[in-house]
């Protein structure tokens, strides 16, 4: 009868007692006088157990020593990326601020110029008014004074430039606001 710790033989139900050294494996006695294991090692359990219960040690030993040298290397690694990360950021900081400077100067261009442009539109704007006006005048005058200076006037009216749609941003800065809406992918400039 099979004992409380015993395995029993999946051949022949018999308890695996015994221990084949060639093949390494659990072997009961009717395997053994089944001639399965001619000329083979055969060993109680009790005597190769130590053996092996030390080739576990050697190679749990070497586990470990493994183990000890993964954890360092992560350990090692994730040190360096944190200072890569931190190196990047400030990397990117630094073009942040320099993006920034950028287009805040673009946008003081881009004030000006409109200022200018309004300037342009309102001048124009009251030239047009104050021919408008004279003209007015004129066709309220009487005919002796409504035709003194008519020639003059018309010649004003006909001669008077179309007003021209001022381009508004100049061709170095429509440059420059591409380039800080596309930055050189560089660093450190
Ligand atoms: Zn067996
Ligand atoms: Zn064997």
């Amino acid at each position: 009868m099979a004992g409380r710790n015993e395995i029993l033989c999946q051949v022949y139900q018999e308890p695996l007692k015994l221990f084949c050294k060639d093949d390494e494996a659990l072997v009961c006695m009717v395997c053994v006088k089944s001639g399965e294991h001619k000329d083979h090692r055969i060993l109680f359990l009790e005597e190769v157990s130590p053996e092996y219960k030390e080739k576990f040690a050697i190679f749990l030993d070497m586990l470990k020593k493994e183990r000890d040298r993964i954890v360092k290397q992560v350990t090692g690694e994730k040190r360096q990326m944190v200072t890569n990360f931190r190196e990047l950021h400030s990397l990117l900081e630094k073009q942040e601020n320099r993006l920034v400077a950028q287009l805040e100067e673009v946008e003081e261009e881009v004030g000006r110029n409109r200022d200018q442009h309004l300037i342009k539109f309102s001048e124009a704007l009251s030239s047009v008014d104050s021919l408008i006006q004279e003209v007015k005048e004129k066709c309220q005058q009487p005919p002796t004074e409504l035709l003194q200076g008519a020639r003059s006037l018309l010649q004003r009216c006909e001669g008077k430039p179309k007003f021209r749609n001022p381009v508004r941003f100049s061709l170095a800065l429509k440059w420059k606001i591409w380039e800080t809406s596309n930055p050189n992918p560089n660093f450190g400039g």
